[in-house]
């Protein structure tokens, strides 16, 4: 089964991803690690990619298009693929279609975590990921164990592009780019909306049992 989380930035969906790829044996694809990867590793590609992101752009079409098809060419995540923060836009929807039909795929299910601009600035400005395991944590809603080996103070590290104006930007964008996204999927009849200020446990128990249903 293949399957597209989607929702603003800060909406929760690297957290679900996080979860459900373990629960359902999925792998997830998302193009926002993907792209922070190149960017740590400072190749050519990774620097254009920082200057676009920070200005709180997004990343050109083509080039995400190559990341995806990586992934979907790969015959070990044959339908297993959760795709967080992509398609963006209408293009890459369409671009994502034929990528599916290409590689003989398609999708199962696409999920919306609804979650409004007041509550994205809390998760946004407190979000943290830890270094050395990739868990997302906030330090309002979802504090990082204490004492441990992993997830400590030192391995927690704040993304550059986490701030208030670059959220608010970014919502934004998501807005005005990705709604029409939405209806694409919505007319496909593949979409399921989920209230995305739930908690983290409540909205991990909703996804799971629509999975289940599909897949059984
Ligand atoms: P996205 O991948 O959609 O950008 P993340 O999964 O990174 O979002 O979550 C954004 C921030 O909000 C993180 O700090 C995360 O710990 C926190 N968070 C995620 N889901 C919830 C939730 N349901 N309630 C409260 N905080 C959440
Ligand atoms: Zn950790």
């Amino acid at each position: 089964m293949n399957i597209i989380i989607f929702g603003p930035p800060g909406a929760g969906k690297g957290t679900q991803s996080n979860f459900i790829v373990k629960k359902f044996n999925l792998v997830q694809l998302s193009t926002g690690n993907i792209l922070r990867d190149e960017i740590k590793k400072k190749t050519q590609l990774g620097m254009e990619i920082d200057k676009e992101i920070n200005l709180g752009k997004f990343v050109p079409d083509k080039i995400i298009s190559k990341l995806v098809e990586t992934f979907l060419s790969n015959k070990d995540y044959k339908n297993k693929i959760i795709f967080d923060g992509y398609p963006r836009n209408l293009w890459q929807a369409n671009d994502l279609d034929k990528l599916l039909i290409k590689y003989e795929q398609k999708i199962d299910l696409a999920l919306n975590l609804k979650t409004d601009i007041e509550i994205i600035k809390k998760r946004i400005t407190g979000r943290y990921l830890c270094n050395k395991c990739g868990k997302i944590y906030n330090k309002y809603f979802n504090p990082p164990p204490k004492n441990k080996d992993c997830c400590s103070d030192e391995f927690l590290n704040k993304r550059e592009d986490d701030n208030m104006d670059i959220a608010i930007k970014r919502f934004n964008i998501y807005m005005k780019e990705t709604s029409p996204v939405l209806d694409f999927y919505k007319k496909k009849k593949l979409l399921k909306e989920i209230n995305g200020e739930s908690s983290i446990d409540q909205i991990y128990k909703e996804i799971s049992d629509i999975i289940a249903v599909i897949e059984a």
